[in-house]
């Protein structure tokens, strides 16, 4: 699911993934959080960094796995 037209631009893009954080080969997952979307950031040695994040930074919705099994233990 895409929440909104920003988000699916920074995907096109490639600065926003979604993936399993166990998939990720080209770098690192720097945080740890339950959610399978990601911001990318690259550094001069070709390495990737990845943060996850539990919200859209463009529209606020909840995007993480991780929140939607919070909801639902509530
Ligand atoms: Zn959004």
């Amino acid at each position: 699911m895409i929440c909104c037209d920003e988000m699916q631009r920074a995907m096109d893009y490639g600065m926003m993934i979604k993936t399993e954080k166990y998939k990720v080969r080209d770098g690192r997952v720097i945080n740890d959080i339950e959610t399978e979307y990601f911001i990318r950031s690259g550094d001069e040695s070709g390495v990737f960094n990845y943060i996850g994040v539990n919200f859209c930074p463009f529209c606020g919705k909840p995007i993480s796995r991780g929140l939607w099994f919070a909801e639902k233990k509530k």
